[in-house]
């Protein structure tokens, strides 16, 4: 227990020092609402991308199911180049639902977003319209440039906090939303984390899991048996309890190299999320970006920051 403890205390210290860059904090979230607010939508160019291209399907068509990853032909696939020419689907990562309490540091606050924040997080994404879609629309949309509905958005919960089953699940249900749930397999079943009848029940209602890691050990270090202990054997327990492939795959830390790319490929991941770094320019499948939604933001901040960062 105390190595987990101190893995994920190292998880959400090294999120924050490697997250610093964006705009997370307290501070950086309002200057960056400020600046979105004085800059008019129509000369804004990520505005003007976002409300572009992506926006085109009917919202009925777009509720077909996408086709399954490896039913897509490698010769119907855009290239590295046609993929980052596409307009970015924005991605949000949430960690910890629950209220702070003193014992949180101010860095971890951005990892804890507090259940009215949330739920008023996600009541502004359906008011603004937003529609979930799954990793499969977004893999079909990036790879051939199948229509989405409007104004997509995918929503990834990390680490298998048991809130993300008791808040984010019914909230998202309020809205006929799905997500995307990033299973840290060593921590099933333990106080405060998911069970695997929890995950099982996620996956069977239409979320999709995807794995992140026995422990949150960076991938950036694994060597040889790493591969094993890290990523086989906790993507065969998920698939072991959800009765499905794993096709996606979640750094932690978003943390990443290119040599991890061949080794995701050949076991089966089509894809693979990051952070709000920027992607690989040759394998922009293996680093989707996304930004960590901070607790400090209010409604207002997130929309700011989601228009701004895809
Ligand atoms: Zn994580």
């Amino acid at each position: 227990m105390k190595v987990i403890t101190a893995s994920l205390l190292l998880a959400a210290l090294s999120l924050a020092a490697c997250d610093s860059k964006t705009a997370t904090t307290g501070e950086t979230a309002t200057s960056t609402a400020t600046a979105a607010a004085i800059t008019p939508p129509a000369t804004d160019p990520a505005a003007a991308k976002t409300s572009g291209t992506l926006a085109t399907a009917n919202d009925e068509a777009a509720a077909t199911p996408a086709p399954a990853p490896g039913s897509i032909p490698a010769a119907k696939a855009s290239d590295a180049a046609g993929i980052l020419a596409r307009p970015q689907v924005p991605i949000l990562c949430y960690h910890q639902i629950r209220d702070w309490t003193a014992r949180d540091s101010k860095g971890a606050k951005d990892y804890i977003v507090p259940i009215a924040q949330f739920k008023s997080q996600i009541k502004m994404l359906a008011d603004s319209g937003y529609h979930t879609i799954s990793p499969d629309q977004l893999y079909a949309y990036m790879t051939t440039g199948a229509k989405l509905p409007s104004k997509p958005i995918l929503l990834t919960f990390d680490d298998t906090d048991l809130d993300q089953f008791t808040i984010a699940r019914p909230t998202l249900d309020q809205y006929g939303y799905k997500g995307m749930y990033f299973v840290m397999t060593v921590s099933l079943g333990r106080p405060h984390y998911m069970t695997k009848a929890m995950v099982k029940q996620l996956s069977d209602e239409g979320n999709i899991i995807g794995s992140h890691t026995w422990d949150h050990h960076n991938v950036k270090k694994y060597q040889g048996q790493d591969w094993v202990t890290q990523i086989d054997k906790p993507t065969k327990t998920l698939e072991d309890i959800t009765g499905k492939k794993i096709n996606y795959f979640a750094y932690p830390f978003g943390l990443w190299n290119t040599q991890a790319f061949p080794e995701l490929k050949k076991r089966g991941f089509v894809a693979a999320f990051s952070l709000a770094e920027k992607r690989d320019q040759q394998d922009p499948m293996f680093t989707i970006r996304r930004i960590i939604a901070s607790g400090y933001w209010s409604p207002k901040t997130l929309r700011n920051n989601i228009v701004q960062s895809f």
